[in-house]
């Protein structure tokens, strides 16, 4: 009777610890094909709809930044998390309502999904409340996936201009999502204009050197060649 020691094994290999090793080993070679750097990239662990055991096991495994798409899910799950792991820090990638944007800025140490003027106006009013200032990231469109994102660079060197304004807002970085589509060459494109609209700001904004977030679990290799900051991972952290 061997075989339930093989499932046995087989199961143990699909860990969240095993996975990041994988994962980690596939960052590392597109790191040195690209010739960059590892540890100028962050990897986040995108833990919506993940269980706060398995967001655990990541955290053992040195994940230190994760990302939720959901301020009630967020709150809900993490609070006890997030008072017992004082080195984690939570982004907020999924789109914000603006009767959220309290609850969002009181919780999270980032916003990505910064993707409209009014609700940076939102942002900024409740977050003197804090003691940090609240982290922006502008979310550009850049492809037919989502409606979501600024469409050009007018509207994100506006929006900047909203960020930098605001004494409790501090800008951090852009963010985009790739369509999701087989065509690698749609996707480098998405991630060049990412690239090229975080030059333009900096170069308007002297100063704020902004972050770059991009690159899912089907896409990441593309948005390191591209020179992504932070990945977003979370099939390739949490399933299987
Ligand atoms: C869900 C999600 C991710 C992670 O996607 P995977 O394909 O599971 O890695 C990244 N970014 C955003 C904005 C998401 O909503």
């Amino acid at each position: 009777m061997h075989y339930p020691l093989i499932i046995c094994d087989y199961r143990k290999e699909m860990s969240v610890a095993g996975n990041i090793e994988k994962l980690e080993e596939r960052i590392q070679k597109t790191c040195d094909y690209a010739r960059r750097k590892r540890d100028e990239i962050t990897l986040m662990g995108v833990s919506k709809f993940v269980p706060v055991n398995l967001i655990d096991e990541a955290y053992r495994s040195g994940i230190r930044c994760f990302g939720e798409s959901r301020v009630k899910e967020a709150e809900e799950k993490l609070n006890a998390f997030k008072s017992g792991h004082s080195d984690a820090r939570f982004h907020l990638i999924g789109s914000l309502q603006r009767n959220k944007a309290k609850q969002a800025a009181l919780f999270f140490d980032c916003i990505q999904s910064a993707d409209r003027d009014e609700i940076i106006v939102e942002l900024a009013k409740h977050s003197p409340q804090r003691k940090e200032p609240l982290e922006i990231m502008l979310e550009l469109h850049t492809g037919e996936e989502t409606k979501n994102g600024f469409q050009n660079i007018d509207a994100l060197f506006k929006a900047a201009e909203l960020v930098l304004g605001s004494e409790k807002l501090k800008l951090t970085g852009l963010m985009t999502m790739a369509p999701f589509t087989a065509d690698t060459a749609l996707i480098r494109s998405s991630f060049r204009q990412l690239a090229s609209a975080r030059d333009d700001i900096e170069k308007r904004f002297p100063g704020n050197a902004l972050c770059l977030s991009m690159g899912m679990s089907n896409d990441f290799e593309i948005a390191i060649e591209e020179g992504s900051t932070l990945l977003r991972i979370g099939s390739a952290i949490f399933k299987d």
